[in-house]
């Protein structure tokens, strides 16, 4: 047994699975999880001593690469101070202005620890505020997008489009999910549906305006616009949840790319820098509802934690800096280029698309849009795809159906090898 083998099944005897986050635990691609000592730039090394490049960035908020030195001073120097007060911090201050200056839909915003935390805020603000807080019940989401593992939010479409959702966890009761209506990404048409029959209860639409939790499925323009025009003409509130999208696809967001102005935005991931930051907003009018201002509860004893507010503030720093979407969009372009030119000289059917510094790779034909065109792409030759690539010291998502990221840190030098082990590895498994 290998470092890696031991510490797994070591891990097994005193955590579930072994891992304290599902996907990690490698159920999908089979194999055994890497366990990570250390990490520097695009790279990280294993317990064994093993070199990968990095394509999850802890899954979205390693942007400027891992231990950038100036985020790691700003960790070490806020450390120093105290790790939690319980007490308001000028940090925080700084934060929430640097968050609305950065994304004019919101006036105020709310810290909190996770993106979980903040979407299930949201609902409840949401709830609280719409339609003139008249007590409206249902919120509507879209199949294949993920807002965190609140109850209301682990639901699978009902037997019909417009009937209300089913549990798609064991724990969580149907009563629960019964005010929750799951609708297919990107279509409009359910969407029109579903306000003409439910319009008067909906409280809130939320929606990752790029998926980025079944691969990566762009938000076509038409139907966010739809959404938009839906909630204003009805009275809910549409909730962007950006926490992967935020700081990521570009400086101002999904929101800013779209040109389109939600209600609620809903961010996590970046904002924290690697630590656990989240944040919901919105404007005046709709925050005024938050406790201690309005009705709606919400607390958290580490909420805007000084020393990760401090590491917040360091990468929106440095993500700042002129040119920096421009070079990381050059990165990610280059990156989904090669795999995609890699694939057509091995014959393998394959793409990939990329927004900003995400990436979607997908072995089929032509780059899906749905869930169920999510669905319907290979998997098995994907989980071929990731070992292959794994043996080569590039470490993929492990899962067909999780976005991939690129960090300011991916130099040529790496998109460059990455690059020259998928030529190998098509040829595996074409
Ligand atoms: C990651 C993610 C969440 C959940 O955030 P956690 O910090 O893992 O709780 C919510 N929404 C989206 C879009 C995400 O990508």
């Amino acid at each position: 047994m290998d470092r890696n083998e031991q510490l797994f099944s070591r891990a097994q005897q005193t955590i579930p699975g072994g891992v304290n986050s599902p996907v990690r635990a490698f159920r999908s691609v089979g194999g055994t999880p890497r366990f990570i000592a250390r990490a520097q730039g695009p790279h990280f090394w294993d317990a064994d001593g093993r070199r990968y490049i990095d394509y999850i960035g802890s899954w979205g908020p390693m942007i400027v690469g891992h231990a950038h030195p100036e985020v790691v001073r700003a960790v070490q120097e806020a450390a120093a101070r105290g790790l939690s007060y319980g007490a308001p911090t000028e940090a925080e201050v700084e934060m929430a202005e640097e968050l609305v200056r950065l994304v004019p839909s919101m006036q105020q915003v709310r810290l909190v620890s996770s993106g979980t935390e903040a979407a299930m805020s949201a609902i409840r603000l949401a709830r609280g505020a719409a339609g003139g807080g008249k007590g409206r019940r249902k919120l509507v989401k879209f199949e294949g997008c993920y807002h965190g593992h609140a109850d209301s939010l682990l639901v699978k479409a009902g037997s019909g489009l417009l009937t209300f959702g089913n549990p798609s966890s064991a724990g969580v009761p149907a009563e629960i999910t019964q005010h929750t209506l799951v609708l297919d990404y990107n279509d409009s048409q359910q969407l029109e549906d579903a306000f003409r029959q439910h319009g008067d209860d909906i409280a809130c639409v939320m929606v990752e305006p790029v998926a980025g939790n079944m691969n990566l499925v762009r938000g076509t323009p038409e139907f966010l616009q739809t959404m938009r025009r839906l909630c204003t003409q009805h009275g809910a509130l549409l909730a962007f949840d950006e926490v992967m999208t935020g700081f990521r696809v570009a400086l101002g967001g999904a929101q800013s790319v779209y040109g389109i102005t939600p209600d609620i935005t809903v961010l996590g991931k970046v904002i924290g820098g690697g630590m656990p930051v989240a944040a919901f907003g919105g404007s005046r009018e709709v925050m005024k509802h938050l406790a201690p201002l309005g009705a709606v509860y919400q607390a958290g004893t580490l909420s805007g934690n000084p020393v990760a507010v401090a590491c917040g503030l360091a990468t929106l720093r440095l993500i700042q800096a002129p040119g920096f979407y421009e070079r990381l969009g050059e990165s990610t372009q280059a990156l989904v280029d090669g795999l995609a030119g890699a694939a057509r000289d091995a014959g393998v059917a394959f793409c990939a698309d990329r927004v900003g510094g995400m990436f979607g790779i997908y072995f089929a034909g032509s780059v899906p849009a749905s869930y169920a065109q999510i669905m319907a792409t290979d998997k098995d030759r994907f989980n071929r795809f990731f070992h292959a690539m794994l043996d080569r010291g590039v470490y993929l998502a492990p899962s067909a159906y999780e976005a991939g990221f690129v960090s300011a840190a991916h130099d040529g030098a790496a998109i460059g090898e990455t690059v020259a082990a998928a030529r190998q590895a098509f040829d595996l498994v074409g």
